[in-house]
């Protein structure tokens, strides 16, 4: 019964689930977890000090603190080292006062180079080089657990859904806005995924492991989300495939020849993978949406709906999960711009120009969704067949 959950296509996309599973499985994963660990991938700048626009009185600001006053003394950023820092009282709510929220900022300042420096339509973020970004080793701060729970990170993900991108009815011919709720709900359910995949089971010993009832109660038992998750996988690789001219002759110099060429090497094995390219040639067909008269317009609705999306990622209240949040954010806004903001070979003069930081959250973002749907794919029907008979 398990394998007839998720077969045919997936929903409006040009590949059948098991296509999906035997691809990702065989080349698209591997390649992706190696891409990330080179150094062009693995360094990710974002403003991390929090300046939520749509709460401002709750007290969001004092996480800053809060995650400073977590940190080993070599991780303090310099201004807090100075002795007229306010450590913040026991009895504030400190969100993100586990150590696992906390981001490590460790890194080789070398390996980041500047690109061009150019607006995203669909993301709120200036991403302007200045003294308030941070640059982050993603690989020493992973997705997973972080103890961020509750009003707080309810009200982000409410916010998401009811004002942005509220779940359609069955009878939503709006395909534009359904794609918009599939893309969300996707991330989210990775998101979900990789927290129950890295769970802090024991506190008091330390240890970290799998949670296979979270991974049920979040996802596995919601068909449509494990669905959706699908669906977000395939839109972000079409629209890696689509930027294939654009990343390969991309510049991927970080001042490490060996690395470097390393990076080159593995991004042309994903971008003419003939795995790919013959079991899946089309990912998402892009071309069928913003057909309709109103279009334009629903392109500029569906574009401030997303950016509302990404302004609400400052007001994530748990360092690590604000980062993830951005770069994901940032990867599905650059995925929309690659797909909808350049028309095509008639519209030569509106090339596709990406920034550096674009390029690096699309890859990471298409890592971490690949990874979601290995998990999904390899352990969801054991889970499954567990918690039903419970
Ligand atoms: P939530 O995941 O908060 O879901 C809230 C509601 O949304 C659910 O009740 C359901 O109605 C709906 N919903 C849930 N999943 C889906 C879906 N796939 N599609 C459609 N609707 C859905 N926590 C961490 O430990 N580590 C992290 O890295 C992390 N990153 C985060 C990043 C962001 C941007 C946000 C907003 C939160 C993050 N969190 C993270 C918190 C985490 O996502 C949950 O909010 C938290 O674990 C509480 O979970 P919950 O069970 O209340 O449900």
């Amino acid at each position: 019964q398990d394998s007839v959950k998720y077969t045919g296509m997936v929903e409006d996309c040009c590949c059948d689930y098991e296509t999906v599973d035997s691809v990702n499985g065989e080349v698209l994963h591997p390649l992706l977890q190696q891409l990330v660990t080179t150094p062009f991938f693995r360094y990710f700048k974002a403003k991390l000090w929090c300046d939520c626009p749509f709460w401002p009185d709750d007290g969001m600001c004092r996480l800053r603190d809060c995650s400073v006053c977590e940190c080993p003394e070599n991780e303090f950023p310099e201004p807090f080292k100075k002795p007229f820092h306010i450590v913040p009282s026991d009895d504030l709510m400190c969100q993100e006062g586990k150590p696992e929220a906390t981001v490590d900022r460790t890194l080789d300042k070398r390996a980041f180079r500047g690109w061009i420096e150019t607006d995203n339509p669909w993301t709120n973020d200036d991403e302007t080089d200045n003294g308030e970004m941070t640059y982050v080793n993603l690989l020493l701060n992973p997705e997973r657990y972080t103890g961020y729970t509750g009003p707080s990170a309810r009200r982000i993900w409410d916010a998401v859904y009811t004002e942005n991108c509220p779940k359609y009815s069955s009878g939503e011919i709006c395909q534009e806005k359904k794609v918009l709720y599939k893309l969300i709900s996707g991330l989210h359910s990775s998101i979900s995924i990789h927290i129950a995949a890295d769970y802090l089971l024991d506190e008091s010993t330390n240890l970290w492991g799998k949670n296979p009832e979270l991974m049920y109660d979040r996802v596995l038992r919601y068909q449509d989300r494990v669905r959706n998750l699908y669906f977000t996988f395939l839109f972000v690789l079409r629209a890696v495939t689509k930027a294939t001219d654009y990343l390969e002759q991309a510049e991927y110099d970080t001042g490490n020849h060996e690395d470097d060429l390393k990076t080159v090497s593995l991004m042309k094995q994903l971008l003419y993978n003939p795995k790919l390219q013959a079991a899946c040639p089309l990912p998402f067909d892009e071309a069928k949406l913003w057909q309709g008269q109103s279009g334009p317009e629903l392109k500029q609705q569906i574009q401030e709906q997303f950016r509302n999306i990404s302004a609400l990622m400052d007001c994530v209240g748990c360092e690590k999960c604000r980062l993830w949040g951005k770069l994901q954010v940032l990867g599905l806004g650059t995925a929309l711009k690659i797909l909808f903001s350049v028309e095509g070979q008639n519209h030569a003069a509106q090339s596709l120009q990406l920034q550096r930081n674009e390029v690096i959250a699309l890859v990471n973002l298409l890592n971490r969704l690949s990874e979601s749907v290995k998990i999904v794919h390899e352990m969801g029907p054991s889970i499954e067949k567990i918690m039903e008979k419970k």
